[in-house]
């Protein structure tokens, strides 16, 4: 996956409305982790996959209770062009 740009994530985040409040505690201030999380989907319960199939996230945590919420870049539209034409033919 091409390097992970902040901006672009905090942009993605303001142009989708994400912007209200920590959910559990009220606070408005929050960090982006500095990274993407891969979540990898397994097909049952009894083996565990970590390559294969992902749902791709940005992670914005509130500064004051650590709640952390996942956002699917798919859905802000940050998927790089290339892995964007790979999940379409997958
Ligand atoms: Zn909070």
């Amino acid at each position: 996956m091409d390097s992970f740009n902040k901006d672009a994530v905090i942009k993605a985040l303001e142009d989708a409305g994400a912007e209200l409040p920590c959910p559990r505690c009220g606070n408005s201030t929050f960090m982006i982790a500095d990274g993407y999380i891969s979540n990898p989907l397994q097909d049952d319960l009894e083996t565990m996959k970590l390559l294969g199939k992902s749902i791709p996230t940005i992670v914005v945590i509130c500064e004051k209770c650590g709640y952390i919420a996942h956002h699917a870049i798919g859905v802000l539209g940050l998927f790089p062009p290339k892995a964007e034409e790979e999940a379409k033919n997958d």
